[in-house]
């Protein structure tokens, strides 16, 4: 994704909450489905315009956790920014692909202002979700003309594990038919940094405080 990899981009990352319905082995977050609570509009919208007007304007990513466990809390954020002129996305593990209710739920997000969503999947999400589930998200996202973005977690930067090798496979496999961008990121520190160069290096990261 151009504006996510050129180098010149200035975005938000907003963790909005810890609880997932999902319980990966490498959730950089911690999140965990015991674990409570989405922050408060008014503070999303607060801590989202100050760095907006730090700058970082390009994009905005709401983030936990698993969003969308409350999408009526992801409807109140994004009314709150719904004048702001920045792209706006959201990040899920698309547990929700085989549930109608989410085409129309979708639409709704994408009139008020959604551009796009990051679907994350890889060998650490693959135990979690079948694959009927994630086709049925991808779906509902390019039906409704969202933009589509893989996000996957690789472990060394050579792809020389076993996990990395599946995480692949995977991606490769969902993507095939249809024309996607794939952001990876990892848990090693030293390959993160080179990674995320491209790509998140003007980055600010917004995390929910309340990590019941
Ligand atoms: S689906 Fe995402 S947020 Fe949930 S536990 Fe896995 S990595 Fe963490």
């Amino acid at each position: 994704m151009k504006s996510f990899n050129g180098g010149f981009m200035k975005g938000i990352r907003i963790i909005v909450t810890y609880q997932c319905n999902f319980l990966c082995h490498h959730c950089r977050y911690r999140c965990a489905p015991y674990k409570r609570g989405f922050m408060n509009q008014d503070e999303f919208e607060k801590r989202a315009l100050d760095a907006i007007k730090d700058g970082y304007n390009n994009y905005i990513i709401i983030e936990g956790g698993e969003v969308f466990l409350n999408p009526s809390m992801l409807f109140k954020y994004l009314k709150k920014i719904k004048d702001i002129e920045i792209k706006k996305y959201v990040v899920t593990n698309g547990f929700w692909g085989n549930l109608d209710i989410y085409f129309r739920i979708l639409k709704n997000l994408k009139d008020i202002g959604l551009a796009g969503i990051i679907l994350e999947y890889d060998y650490f999400h693959k135990p979690f979700i079948d694959e009927d589930k994630l086709k049925g998200a991808i779906d509902k996202v390019l039906k409704n003309d969202l933009e589509l973005i893989f996000k996957g977690i690789l472990l060394t930067d050579d792809i020389s594990t076993y996990e990395d090798i599946e995480t692949l496979k995977e991606i490769k496999k969902l993507m095939r038919p249809i024309n996607c961008k794939v952001i990876f990121e990892s848990t090693d520190k030293k390959f993160r940094t080179e990674i995320h160069k491209r790509w998140t290096l003007d980055e600010k990261l917004i995390l929910f405080k309340n990590n019941a």
